[in-house]
């Protein structure tokens, strides 16, 4: 039969859970209808609340709080996930990372073709 897979950990949880939320922006309109907007605001208020790591949850719930989703455009939206992001890893103390990389990192692909 298959491999036997374990349930998930907070880290695994983590970075499968960011890949999905980088990977949304990236697919993200450029420039989104108020409907779009006001979806994508919503879903992240549900993830927050339904995240399965609750310190997690009530800490990202705090950051939502003083930073509101940013969702007008496609890059406003990934500088915004990118610094949420970042605010974890300041909290976790790993290495921030460069927002000005977000899309390439998360949507075209490094521009030295990396990932070709
Ligand atoms: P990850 O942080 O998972 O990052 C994966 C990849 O994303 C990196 O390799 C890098 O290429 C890229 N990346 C890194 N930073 C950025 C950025 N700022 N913008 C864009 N791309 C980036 N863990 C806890 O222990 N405590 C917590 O309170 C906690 N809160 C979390 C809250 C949320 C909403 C999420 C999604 C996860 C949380 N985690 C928490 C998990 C934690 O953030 C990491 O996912 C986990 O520690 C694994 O880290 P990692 O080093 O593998 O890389």
């Amino acid at each position: 039969g298959p491999p036997l897979a374990c349930p998930p950990d907070v880290e695994e949880l983590g970075r499968s859970s960011w890949t999905l939320l980088h990977s949304i922006t990236a697919s993200y309109p450029i420039s989104p209808t108020l409907t779009e907007q006001s979806q994508v605001r919503q879903f992240m208020g549900l993830f927050s609340k339904l995240y399965p790591c609750w310190v997690c949850a009530e800490d990202f719930q705090d950051f939502m709080a003083k930073n509101r989703v940013r969702a007008e455009s496609r890059e406003e939206f990934g500088q915004w996930m990118c610094e949420a992001h970042n605010d974890v890893n300041r909290k976790l103390g790993k290495k921030e990372f460069d927002c000005s990389k977000w899309e390439e990192r998360w949507r075209t692909g490094w521009k030295d073709g990396r990932c070709d």
